[in-house]
């Protein structure tokens, strides 16, 4: 596995790897977990070559104090991707993806990008789709891989690969749960044990919708103390953002 963490070294890199192999590709902001793991284990078995990103992008962070403390682990990262047989981690230094520091930016006002996270994290889907084409453009990869952890994104990349006349596959992975019911984030990594099990009950409250009502669900949360943000169905998926000891976790479910 080789790790490159310039720009150039990365496109000198890319030209050699012969136009007939395929290459898959995962980008991610490291702390990486099993739900990472997924998409990377889906791209090796399903491609010649696989590049991980990482790469805490400061564009989409409409809260600094998220950006701030978003977790560092990249040398147990670098264990991970080893494990997973990523080829190549293309980690780029935190000025590098932004050297005209942002005055040429990706904007939406698509219809997706307007409600649930567009609604409540101002910026966050420009700033990510930002950095998505950048990569995208960089890579060149085959397939991409995308969460269905998060959703809105998923829908909104595959978009951006349409309306930018890419030429890569969007392939969107099933949510990877604990065996808890809550949904792997590296937010997790934040909360206490007792934030742990309110967390948990939050991700097992929100699967029984919509048998358990939005009043009861509701109010069962409020009972816990979590401070829901958000609840709101969109097409055949149910969307909910809620805050537990202040660290905002999301999650989605098909429900139909
Ligand atoms: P992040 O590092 O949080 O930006 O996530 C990188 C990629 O991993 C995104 O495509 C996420 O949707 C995906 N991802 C994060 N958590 C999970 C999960 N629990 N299950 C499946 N995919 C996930």
């Amino acid at each position: 596995m080789k790790v490159i963490k310039s720009i150039s070294e990365w496109q000198a890199l890319r030209s050699t790897i012969p136009a007939e192999k395929t290459v898959g590709f995962i980008a991610t902001m490291g702390c990486l977990h099993d739900g990472h793991a997924s998409l990377i284990k889906q791209s090796v078995l399903e491609n010649d070559v696989t590049v991980l990103s990482i790469y805490v992008n400061p564009t989409q962070f409409n809260d600094a104090s998220d950006f701030e403390n978003y977790s560092n682990t990249f040398e147990h990262d670098l264990e991970i991707a080893k494990a997973c047989h990523v080829d190549f981690v293309f980690a780029p230094e935190k000025t590098a993806m932004y050297p005209d520091h942002h005055s040429i930016s990706v904007q939406t006002d698509d219809k997706i990008s307007q409600v649930l996270e567009g609604e409540f994290r101002p910026g966050h889907f420009n700033g990510m789709l930002t950095v998505v084409l950048k990569l995208l453009l960089l890579i060149r990869p085959t397939i991409a891989y995308f969460g269905e952890k998060d959703y809105q994104q998923y829908e909104l990349i595959k978009k951006l690969v349409h309306q930018f006349f890419l030429t890569c596959e969007i392939k969107g992975c099933a949510i990877v749960r604990e065996t808890s019911g809550l949904a792997m984030s590296s937010r997790n990594k934040r909360l206490s044990k007792n934030g742990l099990k309110q967390a948990e009950a939050f991700a097992n409250l929100f699967q029984q919708y919509p048998e358990l009502s939005k009043y009861n669900l509701l109010a069962q949360l409020k009972a816990l103390d979590i401070e829901v943000e958000y609840l709101e169905e969109m097409g055949d998926r149910a969307y909910i953002a809620a805050f537990v000891e202040g660290v905002r976790l999301i999650d989605n479910i098909k429900y139909q």
